[in-house]
C-alpha cells in the first residue's frame, strides 16, 4: 500500500531532505584527491548531527556507515572506510539518508574525483539527466511505468546499461517504503497521487546491465568493471509541480 503524507510529514520530510541536502553541498567540496570515503563519513554524520537528525542508514540491516560509497565499477551500498582513498579520475557516489522527528530523506550524487575521462564525465552528465526526466514524470495522473520509461529512454540514447535489480522507492516513516520503482518500463500503472513521496534513483553503467554484489553483503559492482553511477532525490507529488524534497532549493 502507498501512504500518502499528511501535511505535517511533508513539512517534517522537507527539513530532514534540507539536511541530506546540506551534506551534499558539503560532500562537493569535500571529495578531492586523498580524502578517504571514512573521511566523507565523518563530515556526512556531523552536518546530521549538528541539525538534530539520526543518520537513516548507520544500522539499517546492520550498515556501518553514515554514507555509501561507491567508487567507479561500484554501483551501490560500498561501505566507508579509512583504506579507501579517492584518485584523480575516480567517480563517486555518494548517497545519505537523514531522519528528522521520524521522517526520512533520501538523496544520492555521484561526483567527480579531479579530472575524469570523457566516458564518465557523460556517465555523470546522462544519468543526472535521467534523474531529472524521470522527476518531470512525477505528476498526479501519470504511472511509475511513466517514470521508469523516461529513464530508460535517456540510457537508451547515452548507450548505458540500467541497473536492473535496484530502483527507487516510497519513502517517509520508513526508509523504503512502497512502491518500488524500476528504472525501466515494466507496465507498472500504479498511478502518482498528491502526497505520495517517492525516491527516484537511477543507476547507470557504461558498459553492460549486470551487477553482483560482494562478499561483504553491501557492495554492489558491475560485473564488466566498467564505471557506474547514481543520483538520487526524494520526490513530493503534488498537484501541480513535482517538489524535490531532498534541495535546498526544491527544484534542482
Ligand atoms: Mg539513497
Ligand atoms: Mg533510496
Amino acid at each position: 500500500m502507498i501512504k500518502k503524507k499528511s501535511r505535517d510529514e511533508i513539512k517534517l520530510m522537507k527539513i530532514a531532505g534540507d539536511i541530506v541536502a546540506q551534506v551534499h553541498l558539503a560532500m562537493k567540496d569535500a571529495v578531492k584527491p586523498g580524502v578517504t570515503t571514512a573521511e566523507l563519513d565523518e563530515l556526512a554524520y556531523d552536518i546530521i548531527k549538528k541539525n538534530k537528525a539520526i543518520p537513516t542508514f548507520k544500522g539499517y540491516r546492520g550498515f556501518p556507515g553514515t554514507i555509501c560509497a561507491s567508487i567507479n565499477d561500484e554501483v551501490v551500498h560500498g561501505i566507508p572506510s579509512d583504506k579507501r582513498i579517492l584518485k584523480d579520475g575516480d567517480i563517486i557516489a555518494v548517497d545519505v539518508g537523514a531522519t528528522f522527528r521520524g521522517l526520512v530523506g533520501d538523496s544520492a550524487w555521484t561526483y567527480a574525483v579531479g579530472n575524469v575521462s570523457d566516458e564518465c564525465k557523460l556517465l555523470l552528465e546522462g544519468t543526472e539527466k535521467a534523474l531529472f526526466a524521470a522527476i518531470d514524470k512525477m505528476r498526479a495522473g501519470n504511472t511509475l511505468n511513466d517514470v521508469g520509461g523516461a529513464v530508460e529512454d535517456v540510457a537508451k540514447e547515452y548507450k548505458f546499461g540500467i541497473v536492473r535489480q535496484y530502483g527507487g522507492h516510497g519513502v517517509g516513516r520508513n526508509m523504503h517504503e512502497d512502491p518500488f520503482v524500476f528504472n525501466y518500463r515494466t507496465g507498472d500503472n500504479t498511478i502518482l497521487k498528491p502526497g505520495m513521496t517517492i525516491a527516484i534513483e537511477p543507476m547507470l553503467n557504461l558498459g553492460g546491465d549486470a551487477v553482483y554484489e560482494h562478499d561483504d553483503g553491501w557492495t554492489v559492482s558491475t560485473v564488466d568493471k566498467r564505471a557506474s553511477a547514481h543520483f538520487e532525490h526524494t520526490i513530493l507529488v503534488t498537484e501541480d509541480e513535482p517538489v524535490i524534497l531532498t534541495s535546498l532549493s526544491g527544484k534542482q
